[in-house]
């Protein structure tokens, strides 16, 4: 990978990390907000059920930005770009659709292959 695809998807990501963490941020924001408005109890376990939906978001949020700080970090050590499996190198156009993944294509259909006869 030359240095200027490392700066493209240097910045693809930390655009995308930076978008999520304004959602974390505006999230747990509403989350207390929220919780000193809705006395009444109906209202309160409605809201339970949002926060729980809120939660399980900010759960998929959590590891989304963790996987993105990780390929950040994959950046600055040279290894972006090369599959964890095989070590052959991923190709941009998949790693400019899904530019956190580890694997490249083969290994990823291996993998899912193999998660589909486990039943997982
Ligand atoms: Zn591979």
């Amino acid at each position: 990978m030359n240095e200027e695809d490392k700066a493209f998807f240097k910045q693809l990501l930390t655009e995308r990390l930076q978008v999520l963490l304004d959602e974390a941020n505006k999230t747990v924001t509403g989350m207390t907000d929220e919780s000193q408005n809705y006395p009444d109890p109906t209202d309160r376990a409605s809201l339970e059920s949002d926060r729980n939906f809120e939660l399980r978001i900010r759960d998929r949020e959590r590891r989304l930005i963790s996987k993105i700080k990780d390929a950040l970090d994959r950046i600055e050590y040279g290894t972006y770009g090369i599959c964890e499996e095989c070590g052959e190198f991923i190709s941009t156009e998949r790693l400019k659709a899904r530019p956190v993944t580890t694997l490249c294509i083969n290994c990823k259909k291996k993998q899912e292959v193999e998660e589909r006869l486990k039943g997982v």
